[in-house]
């Protein structure tokens, strides 16, 4: 199973790195735009903010100027041709206007708010409109932005696109999440259907994760304000929910993941309040934003901060601990934490806003489930192999307790569990070794040993197929027999005759046999008195006979 299962990952990841060779040119083909801010006092008009743009501030990061209302203005556009789009970064806003300064000094507009971004959303959640029709050509740009939340920018990613450039960009965004959510629908499936099989609590917790992550993917691609009339605000809301859920659901699997001692004590407890508090804080984000987001998106950030350091006490328990799974564990988590670290730096403005730092969650997330898919089936590989050791020692043991260790045949109990129930007519044959105690003391006891297992031997050989041979007592044997093929007990006593003991000795038996069916334990003890009493008869005659005791099945 483990054997098979990498080569449709790999395939997957594959193509995520032709996909984003094939990203690279596409977005080349743009014209990224600089931008520079003015803060709205109220009461400005388009055309004076065009007429002067010195008074635009160039400098300052925008994420300084915090919540409000905000013009910001282009550099002059090079020269483009019709059918010009604008794209950005979806962002948190209630209301963004695009003015277009043309070259005959016409100004017109575009826009839309929060309700109808939807209508503008392309994949990977970018906002794309056409600049207005008008005969002259574009040569500035003016964005009018009210109720900018201004957590990460207030416009950010600002590009001018041909079609041939946005149509290719969507096809690669389109390949990727294709890709993404089909590798989740397979593994999602997949790990269901081995769950019904196995019954492991990490099953679930896998499926959780990788259920918390293709939503996510679903309303942060933009898919999901395509498709609905949600308010772009509030699928925001709704993607900071679903990340969080998706990140706590990797603790909890991993938690499940893991063996039971790596997480014992304080990290169980640790990583309780950990994931707690990320969720308390993104909920709350989510709830109360616009209000209070400066508190809670650096709060909820934190939360995501602590996810990623909760990984040194755990890969520092599992080492410590002898995990099993140590190294699959390490292997599946260091990429995406890598890049989820990347993504918590672009949080904190410590690096700045980039397409692919946006996306890098997709490449993490499929990096996660895939990595992760492979853990689960080295797990379940660790398991078979627990199973079958346990399944050879199990049969092993019973084989064991079955037995007499001396001779290998049937031991007394073993003998009796198979033979009791057996309602057709059996012919039972009990052979007792003549003067034993003289043997023992002729060639020692070690001797008297080696005569037992020749005798054990020459039964087995003697017995039918179907036949139960058992050591019953010190040197006491029994054969059962189906009726059927009931066997010439002298001819057992040939047998033994012939065999060649150690030192040459002469050794012989003495035999009882009868008849009898052995429904219940009662029919065996009256088979047994009668084979036995036959058997006291053979040796009072002299030994070295058979005798043959009363015929039960006749008798009832
Ligand atoms: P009889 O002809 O009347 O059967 O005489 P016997 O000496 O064979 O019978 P008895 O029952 O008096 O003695 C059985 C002896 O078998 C006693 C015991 O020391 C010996 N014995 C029992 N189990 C073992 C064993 O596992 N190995 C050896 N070497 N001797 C055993
Ligand atoms: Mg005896
Ligand atoms: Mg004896």
């Amino acid at each position: 199973m483990a054997g098979r299962f990498p080569m449709r990952r790999i395939a997957v990841l594959l193509l995520l790195i032709v996909a984003g060779l094939f990203a690279a040119p596409a977005m080349a083909a743009m014209t990224p735009l600089r931008t520079c801010v003015l803060p709205d006092a109220g009461g400005e008009r388009p055309a004076a903010l065009f007429a002067n743009p010195a008074r635009f501030d160039c400098t300052t990061r925008q994420t300084a100027y915090g919540t409000g209302d905000f013009w910001l203005l282009s550099q002059p556009l090079p020269a483009i041709g019709h059918g010009e789009q604008v794209r950005q970064a979806s962002l948190w806003q209630d209301r963004l206007t695009l003015y277009v300064l043309y070259a005959d000094g016409a100004i017109r507009r575009t826009g839309f708010t929060s309700a109808t971004t939807g209508r503008h959303l392309m994949l990977g959640a970018i906002v794309q409109m056409a600049l207005p029709q008008h005969a002259a050509r574009p040569v500035r740009l003016l964005w009018h932005i009210e109720g900018s939340l201004n957590r990460r920018g207030i416009l950010v990613g600002p590009t001018l696109a041909d079609h041939h450039a946005t149509a290719k960009a969507e096809i690669v965004m389109a390949a990727l999440y294709a890709a993404f959510g089909g590798m989740c629908l397979a593994l999602l499936i997949y790990n269901l259907a081995l769950w019904a099989a196995l019954r492991r609590a990490f099953q679930p917790a896998y499926c959780l994760m990788v259920l918390c992550l293709l939503a996510y993917a679903f309303s942060s691609s933009g898919l999901l304000g395509q498709w609905t009339a949600i308010d772009n605000n509030d699928r925001q809301r709704l993607n900071y929910v679903l990340l969080a859920w998706s990140a706590a659901a990797a603790v909890i699997f991993a938690r499940a993941f893991l063996e039971r001692r790596v997480f014992d004590g304080w990290l169980r407890h640790y990583s309780n309040a950990v994931i707690s508090f990320l969720l308390i804080a993104t909920a709350s984000y989510a709830i109360l934003s616009p209000r209070f987001a400066d508190i809670t998106d650096p709060l909820s950030t934190a939360g995501y901060f602590l996810v990623i350091t909760l990984l040194v006490p755990i890969l520092w328990r599992a080492w410590r601990r002898r995990s099993n799974f140590l190294w699959v564990f390490a292997l599946a988590w260091g990429a995406p934490v890598a890049l989820a670290s990347v993504r918590v730096l672009a949080a904190f403005n410590v690096i700045g806003w980039h397409l692919w730092i946006d996306n890098s969650t997709l490449l993490a997330m499929s990096l996660e489930a895939a990595l992760s898919s492979l853990g689960v089936a080295y797990r379940i590989r660790l398991l078979s192999l627990e199973r079958d050791e346990a399944r050879e020692q199990e049969i092993a043991a019973r084989l064991l307790a079955a037995t007499d260790p001396l001779t290998g045949l049937l031991n007394r109990r073993a003998f009796l569990d198979s033979a009791i129930g057996r309602d057709e007519p059996h012919q039972l044959i009990l052979i007792d070794i003549d003067h034993f105690k003289s043997i023992n003391e002729t060639i020692g006891h070690d001797g008297g040993d080696e005569v037992l297992r020749v005798i054990a031997r020459a039964l087995r050989a003697a017995a039918a197929a179907q036949s139960l041979v058992a050591r019953v007592g010190g040197e006491e044997f029994a054969i059962l027999t189906p009726q059927a093929a009931a066997l010439d007990a002298r001819a057992v006593l040939d047998t033994l005759r012939e065999e060649r003991m150690p030192f040459d000795l002469t050794v012989t038996a003495s035999i009882g046999t009868c008849t009898g069916a052995l429904p219940r334990e009662t029919d065996w003890k009256a088979m047994y008195r009668s084979a036995d009493q036959a058997l006291f008869a053979a040796k009072a005659a002299g030994r070295d006979r058979v005798r043959v005791g009363t015929d039960l099945v006749r008798a009832a």
